[in-house]
């Protein structure tokens, strides 16, 4: 089988945003924070979409779960696949693992705090953008996982 993946390291933020947007219908904030997580993930894992799996607790309601989307996008793990298992549930966390190894991801409660109140307020696409541009560290926390 020959595997296809997006060559993010080579794409602009923007190229990036424009297929994210092309893929879940809009731009926003969670989703970007999502593509986010996934990039990371991918960049510490694996970066074969069939190599990595991915776990995520979360409340199931958009836009929040928009995250999800930004998820499947970049880091390749997908429901079609079998390789993410989505609950519903809070804490909100995601686990990214290859074979037993892997991490734990947790948003940072300042930037979902960021999005929820600016959420129905403001100019959502320039908040993704804003979202796009920082720093991993600035977005979420984490930590190893093993598998038990
Ligand atoms: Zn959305």
């Amino acid at each position: 089988m020959k595997v296809t993946t997006m060559d993010f390291d080579n794409m602009s933020s923007k190229e990036l945003s424009k297929r994210l947007s092309e893929f879940h219908g809009h731009l926003g904030p969670y989703l970007v924070l999502g593509a986010k997580m996934g990039l990371y993930a991918k960049k510490t894992l694996s970066s074969s979409p069939f190599e990595i799996s991915a776990e995520i607790t979360m409340p199931l309601k958009p836009p929040l779960s928009c995250t999800i989307d930004g998820i499947q996008f970049t880091s390749g793990a997908t429901t079609g696949k079998a390789n993410l298992k989505v609950s519903d549930g809070l804490p909100i966390k995601i686990v990214f693992y290859k074979e037993n190894d892997g991490i734990v991801i947790v948003p940072k409660q300042n930037i979902l705090e960021i999005i929820r109140t600016r959420v129905g307020h403001e100019d959502l696409e320039m908040l993704a953008e804003q979202i796009m541009e920082k720093d991993y560290t600035e977005l979420f926390e984490v930590q190893k996982w093993t598998k038990q």
